[in-house]
């Protein structure tokens, strides 16, 4: 049964509890008609396609560099994309899915609690999530959550920036974010926001690209490059500016805002970033002892 259309939007109580104004930050934000609306300063939030639009005007503009007509392109043609690493009978397909994988075997050893899938994008993670009906998803890109919605009606997204998290403080027990950060212009911002929506004690799920690896760059030259590379573009430079952090910078960033317990290496074991091409880590705040 799918309710969004006739009788209005339904936001489980349990993520209604945990939004906050973008713009004030009052929590307490009510259901009306179509649109969230916040009891601090009056704004209403509309829902579009079933999506709460959870965004105020972006107070970060990117640089100038994502105006590259190459990367412009690249972007513009993401769905496309998306069907390439997300197909399961190839080597590329396989190596996607062992970040989702490795993601999930970490989530079940953690306590259950309310879980944010941050950019969580078309859906990708879904599948691999612990206990959908306890978990949400928050993502900045409207056509890939109407995608999601699409395939998984019942699963509960929000529009937001990860710059600006709609989210109370201390609000989710886990997060869960697969090759999200790797495309984060302003990568502290975005690590600050997860600590501080994270609970006390609470789990951070990450999985990267090994991005700027030699095992990386060979895969890109023998797949990717070949695959997207073709009437003039620019893949490995649209790329570039796409994967804006390298795999080092990551590693750096994410130790500077989270105590990491754990990092698992795909396919070696071996803790190198060179001969791997995805890395997982789980995190928790940087001030909490083991
Ligand atoms: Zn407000």
């Amino acid at each position: 049964m799918n309710h969004t259309h006739r009788s209005g939007p339904l936001v489980p109580e349990k993520f209604l509890a945990v939004l906050r104004c973008p713009s004030c930050r009052a929590s307490g934000l009510t259901v009306e008609s179509e649109s969230l609306a916040c009891p601090g300063c009056g704004r209403t939030y509309p829902f579009q396609s079933g999506v709460a639009d959870l965004v105020v005007d972006l107070p970060l503009s990117p640089p100038r560099i994502c105006e590259d007509p190459h990367y412009r392109r690249w972007v513009s043609s993401r769905f496309q994309a998306h069907d390439y690493f997300y197909d399961q009978t190839s080597l590329v397909g396989r190596v996607q899915r062992a970040g989702h994988l490795a993601v999930r075997r970490m989530a079940e050893e953690l306590p259950e609690g309310l879980t944010l899938d941050l950019g969580c994008g078309t859906g990708a993670h879904y599948p691999y999530l612990r206990n959908p009906a306890q978990s949400f998803g928050l993502d900045i890109d409207q056509p890939s959550l109407e995608r999601l919605k699409a395939l998984y009606p019942d699963f509960f997204v929000v529009r937001g920036d990860a710059y600006n998290l709609p989210l109370k403080d201390h609000s989710v027990s886990c997060i869960v974010n697969v090759y999200n950060l790797e495309h984060m212009v302003f990568l502290d911002h975005a690590l600050e926001e997860m600590a501080r929506v994270l609970v006390q004690g609470g789990d951070v799920l990450i999985a990267l690209p090994s991005e700027g690896s030699l095992l990386w760059e060979m895969g890109r030259r023998l797949f990717t490059a070949r695959r997207f590379g073709i009437g003039g573009l620019d893949y490995r430079r649209a790329l570039a500016i796409d994967h804006f952090n390298c795999i080092w910078q990551l590693d750096k960033a994410i130790k500077r805002h989270f105590r990491v317990v754990r990092r698992q290496f795909f396919p070696l074991r071996l803790p190198s970033f060179h001969f791997n091409l995805v890395v997982i880590y789980h995190c928790r705040h940087r001030d909490q002892e083991p």
